[in-house]
């Protein structure tokens, strides 16, 4: 694994750096490029601008690891209200929320309950909730979840990570309940044990899992498939390959972050592919934001002219 990666990654679980940097003015300017606000009005003011260019868009509030019920119950109290004010201005927008920000660390029913409540919620509004993956040591519960939810719920999607080396296995297993699945390469900061951390490895694991949901797809299992990348090699190969397997272009989904690639963002949804927009919006910012720097060490570069220009 890359170097500044890894020390990036690491900072990103310091709450001392955390301290540090979320108080400095030239931080805060450089984060703006990936957060629309910090409150969930500016959130959907960016909405209503992608809409405007034709892209639908998925809202997350930033926040992980809650240590108190009551934080887990608020975080979903404030996801209900923006399910209620996505409805109220007739905005296409889905949300995506961490196991750990409803309290996964605290109990898995009261986790499970938390969610059915959304996705329940959700499913009335015609709307999806999506899971998202955390760190490694919690894959085993977060699919337990997934299955609970699923088996009662259309509209719910589970996130997986190509680089952890049991996806392959977690994706054969799930697959008989017809799945609905965001593939990404995975943020996180994984031992050597248990992911991949060359590049090219983790890429052609990516683009394997991809294949496996595309062959799905041209099956009509009921499988879904949303690819959560910016990377435009992936993204060549799975329109190539979706060709070829006859799967039609509304058929997945591309979603990227929001201020990342909004050239791709455009040309795909020109050229008719399903994309959406994943805006994250709150004060909870730091872990989250290293790990955008980490994924992309030369956004570091744009932290540091605003550092200059501070
Ligand atoms: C919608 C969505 C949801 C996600 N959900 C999760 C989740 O639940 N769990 C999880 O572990 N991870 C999640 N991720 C993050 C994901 O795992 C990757 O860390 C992240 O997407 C970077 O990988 P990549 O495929 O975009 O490309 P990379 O392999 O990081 O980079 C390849 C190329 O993509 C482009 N690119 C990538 N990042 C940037 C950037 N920041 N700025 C500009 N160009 C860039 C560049 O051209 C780069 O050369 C999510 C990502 C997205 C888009």
């Amino acid at each position: 694994m890359g170097i500044v990666r890894e020390i990036l990654l690491r900072g990103s679980e310091s709450r001392w750096l955390a301290d540090q940097l979320t108080r400095r003015r030239f931080t805060r300017r450089a984060v703006e490029r990936f957060l629309p606000g910090e409150d969930l009005n500016a959130a959907l003011d960016a909405t209503a601008g992608l809409e405007q260019r034709g892209i639908p868009t998925i809202l997350t509030l930033l926040g992980e690891h809650v240590s108190q019920a009551a934080e887990a119950e608020a975080a979903a109290r404030h996801y209900l209200e923006v399910l209620a004010r996505v409805s109220e201005l007739k905005l296409d927008s889905d949300i995506s929320l961490k196991p750990t920000q409803l309290g996964i660390d605290l109990d898995l029913d009261g986790t499970y309950e938390r969610y059915k409540t959304l996705i329940r919620r959700a499913g009335e509004l015609g709307r999806t909730v999506a899971i998202d993956m955390e760190e490694s040591s919690y894959v085993d519960r977060t699919i337990d979840l997934y299955r609970r939810l699923r088996a009662d719920h259309p509209n719910v999607v589970l996130c997986l990570q190509a680089y952890l080396y049991r996806t392959a296995s977690d994706l054969a297993v799930l697959l008989p309940i017809a799945p609905h699945i965001r593939l990404v390469k995975g943020a996180y900061n994984e031992p050597a044990t248990l992911a991949f951390h060359r590049k090219r490895d983790v890429d052609a694991n990516f683009l394997k899992l991809a294949d496996t949901l595309l062959e799905e797809l041209s099956k009509g299992t009921g499988v879904q498939l949303f690819l959560g990348t910016h990377d435009p090699r992936m993204i060549y190969e799975i329109c190539r390959r979706a060709e070829e397997l006859k799967v039609p272009k509304d058929a997945f989904e591309f979603q990227l972050l929001y201020g990342i690639q909004r050239e791709l963002q455009t040309r795909l949804a020109d050229d008719g592919y399903r994309v959406r927009v994943l805006i994250s919006y709150g004060d909870a910012w730091f872990p989250w934001y290293m790990r955008r720097l980490a994924e992309r060490p030369a956004n570091i570069l744009f932290l540091l002219r605003n550092l200059f220009a501070a």
